[in-house]
């Protein structure tokens, strides 16, 4: 056996000597204190008891397991009035009382379950010296995230929900959008369940959260002091499809056609008689790919209509045609093919709004929810009905908008919040898709208690 000083797994023990047994190292370590203080009483003692050894896993050695042999005193206490006759010799730097591993392959070990779970953070441990069960880390990972979340503060919160299922059960996420990590998952998505964790969590100034009624609902209850802040994402989103349906010459719901459709073919003829020489085969190759994809997309919508009509079901077409299910039930609900209306749509809306940024939407979007309750044409909806429009649409168009425009009023507060605060719920959405990933990792097997270890305080 020889002496290696430098390999001491942390200050205040000496290491006595490295061997290697059975392809293992083994270090021999022993504490070098004179003295110990009980931790019952406080009373300072130098009257050793014995010796007590305790083999702690640390980390490898030239990719070889290590187990460090720690002899540690055992000292009797001095107080005749103290309950503990002896006390071990503390260790808080190299590993926690009763611990099977040093603190650093605890760290190791915890890291591991965060990043990959059980079963493959046993196998990778395994082949990295540092051999771990599966429930091991697991154990490991809920120990260190029932300490952490304990003692959170958490300022800004962002809450979402997830499903468990896609469209059948829904649970909550809380994001510390301030440290960008997850704070905890709540197994259901209603209103009094996050009004009671908001009301355990007084220390929360600002919510963000999306426009789902609940959240803003659990919030008021749970944190009536808390700024709500609408998520920027779906109120942008909401308000951008609502002027898309303003826009689009077919309402993509029902496929029917506002403007003759030879319109848009006019529109192409003009801009290849208008191009530069050069430019002209571009524009015009161009023109005939789009007419090609047009007439393919109607011999496609004929054919499955034809099917349809003669009693074909929608699994049998989507297996005749090659299409999928989802797809020829929606083409069925048309009554002309979907083609690029929303691209469009797009278009025209970039056009007409040059610069579109949320502090010039907020400045557009302020008067709209005050206009509405007086029943004027708001602002926007007068500046994109397209031309030529039938009566009905108009009617019915302006309907569509004074309900989007009275859901912001409804919510006005939330939504100037948005526009004018930092937070967004962005980053819960992040999250959310690293829970996804983490779910499907586990086969569907994890329940709530598995999935909050795995993304709670994950780095
Ligand atoms: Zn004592």
């Amino acid at each position: 056996m020889q002496t290696k000083s430098g390999w001491a797994p942390a200050r205040g023990v000496q290491v006595l000597g490295a061997e290697r047994v059975g392809g293992r190292w083994l270090i021999s370590v022993v504490g070098r204190q004179e003295a110990g203080s009980c931790p019952a009483c406080g009373e300072r003692s130098t009257l050793r008891h014995g010796w007590y050894i305790q083999h702690l896993q640390d980390l490898p050695v030239q990719g070889a397991v290590m187990t460090v042999k720690l002899r540690m005193s055992r000292w009797r206490c001095r107080n005749a009035e103290c309950e503990r006759l002896t006390f071990a010799e503390p260790l808080p730097d190299i590993a926690a009382p009763h611990a099977h591993r040093t603190r650093r392959t605890a760290e190791l070990v915890e890291l591991f379950g965060h990043g990959v779970g059980g079963r493959p953070g046993e196998r990778l441990m395994k082949r990295l010296g540092m051999p771990a069960s599966d429930d091991t880390i697991l154990r490991q990972l809920k120990r260190q995230v029932a300490a952490r979340s304990a003692k959170t503060a958490i300022r800004v919160a962002g809450i979402d929900d997830w499903s468990w299922r896609k469209g059948c059960g829904y649970g909550t996420i809380v994001v510390n959008l301030e440290r960008r990590e997850v704070v905890d998952v709540l197994p259901n998505r209603s209103a009094a369940g996050t009004a009671n964790w908001l009301s355990k969590h007084p220390e929360v100034e600002i919510v963000s959260r999306d426009r789902c009624g609940l959240y803003a609902q659990g919030a008021r209850e749970g944190a009536s002091h808390a700024r709500q802040v609408a998520d920027r994402f779906h109120l942008l989103q909401n308000l951008r499809e609502t002027i898309e349906t303003q826009l689009t010459r077919a309402d993509r719901s029902t496929g029917r056609a506002l403007l003759p459709t030879s319109d848009g073919e006019d529109e192409s003829g003009a801009a290849i008689a208008c191009s530069p020489r050069g430019q002209r085969e571009v524009a015009e190759h161009r023109h005939l790919a789009r007419q090609a994809q047009r007439l393919s997309r109607q011999t496609i919508f004929d054919r499955i209509r034809a099917l349809h009509d003669a009693r074909v079901t929608a699994c049998d077409i989507a297996r005749k045609t090659g299409f999928g299910r989802r797809s020829i039930t929606k083409w069925l609900r048309l009554i002309a093919p979907c083609g690029a209306t929303r691209r469009r749509a797009k278009a025209m809306l970039a056009g007409r709004l040059p610069g579109l940024s949320v502090a010039s939407l907020g400045g557009r979007l302020r008067p709209w929810p005050r206009s509405v309750p007086r029943d004027q044409t708001p602002r926007l909806h007068r500046q994109f009905l397209p031309p030529g429009a039938a009566p009905g649409e108009v009617a019915r168009r302006q309907r569509q908008c004074a309900a989007s425009g009275a859901q912001i009023a409804k919510d006005r507060r939330a939504v100037l919040a948005a526009m004018t605060e930092p937070w967004s719920n962005g980053q819960t959405e992040g999250q959310i898709t690293k829970l996804k990933l983490v779910k499907r990792q586990m086969y569907g097997r994890a329940k709530l208690d598995l999935l909050q270890a795995r993304l709670i305080g994950a780095a």
